[in-house]
């Protein structure tokens, strides 16, 4: 179920730096390179395939964009549901929204109302590629969780260590992080 240092050295291996964007001083995780290596993308889905098949899941929840990649592909091999949650005004039924603060602003992302409502007592798998603050990941637990659902664990690909957003989720739903990023 963990990792070997091999396994995590080849998914780390496999995602590119882009430096300075979308603008200067950021370094962009970019996990395209991984999802066109047929190896560490098998090597990523088998892994949480393995981690979360005994966790009786109902749905896997992903966060708009990347996060539904991961999630889609994850949900068909545990055979569970997938629910996108989207930023505003993508969605086009009745939807529960959730702002939250960005480094300039805020922005804010949505679920439609009835989207685990075709199970009794959902467990929700949220997901994303990355965590940085952690901010995006809070709110989409807390939509979840408004909308009748329970948010299981959260899961990222990546977690950047020195900006703590993992344990400022922790603090509402266990966290499980692939690759931490000093
Ligand atoms: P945050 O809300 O600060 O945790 O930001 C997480 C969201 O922003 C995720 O959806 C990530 O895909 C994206 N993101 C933030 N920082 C980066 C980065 N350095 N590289 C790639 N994606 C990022």
């Amino acid at each position: 179920m963990t990792l070997s240092a091999q396994d995590k050295a080849i998914l780390m291996d496999s995602i590119r730096d882009i430096h300075d964007f979308p603008k200067p001083g950021i370094v962009f995780k970019d996990i395209t390179t991984l999802l066109s290596n047929k190896n560490a993308y098998a090597l990523l889905m088998k892994h949480l395939h393995d981690r979360y098949s005994t966790y009786n899941l109902t749905h896997v929840a992903g966060i708009d964009a990347r996060g539904f990649i991961f999630g889609a592909a994850l949900a068909q091999m545990l055979n569970v549901g997938f629910v996108p949650i989207r930023k505003k005004g993508k969605l086009p039924y009745t939807t529960v929204s959730e702002k939250y603060a960005l480094e300039y602003g805020v922005d804010e992302v949505e679920v439609h109302i009835d989207a685990f409502s075709n199970v009794q007592n959902p467990k929700v798998l949220l997901i994303d590629d990355l965590i940085a603050t952690g901010g995006t990941a809070f709110a989409a637990a807390s939509l979840i969780n408004k909308v009748g659902a329970t948010c299981v664990e959260a899961c990222f690909i990546m977690g950047l260590d020195f900006l703590n957003g993992q344990s400022k989720i922790s603090e509402v739903v266990p966290v499980y992080t692939v690759i931490g990023v000093d």
